[in-house]
């Protein structure tokens, strides 16, 4: 059966749109027709002239035009006073559309980490917020109990932006009636059960302690450059971006931007440690451990790692 999908883009910078055009084997198009799938509106693809926008969701709002998934691009803006005047269409506000729209689809998939958890979308009196959580809150706009017409909450897709292929296997998975088991934060396990420390190519590195104190070093970013590899979950060193790169890959640390809590108060390139420790320990490890662990696995590192000698 020939599904449809209405992309509303809400408050954020529209990088998960322009991800989405990486998509290949198959293109972007490619993937919405194997899928069957109509493109009801994109706002960087579609090209009805604003009077054919309108009719399209008048006949969504009104019930003549079945929506089978709405997916949401950037957080849902409030502000000012909770009029959410920040954020237009049509000079109203979009959190109204939002909401309307999410009453009528049969799946809603947020697609990145403003629209799941409020993200950069939500500092300031903007007022953002995600689609079911704000933070690590859960509840957001849509509130706790939001179930779409198939009875799922709102799958969440985090990253800054959502990696293309994440977005296209949850289509995929849904057309074919594949389930996605999801975790605490309602997003697929298939790609958020993973930390992104786990497919870095510098584990080497971290196992032995082996630091990168100043970019290009060749060493591990956890220690001083603020890597958040061991304590964030996503498909970064699982799915490449053009088949071919992470951010620790080119030796940029993970900011952890698919995180609830991202983007968090405190400088991106430098990691909060105590005596050279750092405070945010990989999950699941105690500090007494972590501490004997490593000065031993420091002392024990082998010569070619401690003069970088391999190919990172
Ligand atoms: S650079 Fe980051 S992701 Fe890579 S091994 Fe070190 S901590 Fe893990």
């Amino acid at each position: 059966m020939r599904r449809t999908l209405y992309w509303l883009q809400c408050g954020g910078c529209g990088a998960d749109s322009m991800a989405l055009l990486s998509l290949e084997a198959p293109d972007l198009a490619e993937l919405l027709r194997l899928l069957d799938i109509d493109l009801l509106w994109h706002p960087s693809l579609s090209n009805d002239s604003p009077k054919r926008h309108r009719e399209r969701l008048d006949a969504i709002l009104g019930g003549d035009q079945r929506l089978d998934v709405l997916c949401v691009e950037g957080a849902i803006i409030r502000g000012p006073g909770g009029t959410g005047m920040y954020n237009t269409f049509d000079g109203r506000p979009k959190k109204d559309l939002a909401a309307a729209l999410a009453k009528r689809a049969h799946l809603v998939i947020a697609v990145g980490t403003c629209a799941s958890f409020g993200g950069v979308g939500s500092d300031g009196d903007t007022e953002g917020t995600g689609l079911q959580f704000r933070g690590r809150t859960r509840g957001g706009f849509l509130g706790a109990d939001f179930r779409s017409l198939s009875g799922q909450p709102v799958i969440n897709l985090p990253g800054c932006p959502c990696h293309y292929d994440v977005v296209g296997g949850v289509l995929a998975a849904q057309d074919l009636g594949t389930p996605l088991p999801l975790d605490d934060y309602q997003a697929p396990l298939e790609w958020y059960g993973l930390l992104v420390h786990q497919g870095c190519v510098r584990n080497e590195y971290h196992e032995y302690r082996v630091e990168e104190r100043e970019f290009g070093e060749k060493g591990c970013l956890y220690f001083f450059r603020g890597c958040h590899g061991p304590t964030a979950y996503g498909p970064c060193n699982k799915l490449l971006w053009n088949r071919r790169n992470s951010k620790t890959r080119v030796g940029v640390p993970c900011h952890g931007c698919t995180e609830p809590d991202f983007p968090q108060p405190y400088p991106f390139f430098r990691t909060r440690s105590i005596a050279d420790v750092p405070l945010d320990l990989p999950n699941g490890v105690d500090r007494a451990h972590y501490i004997a662990y490593k000065t031993m696995a420091a002392a024990a590192a082998p010569e070619r790692l401690r003069e970088r000698k391999t190919r990172v």
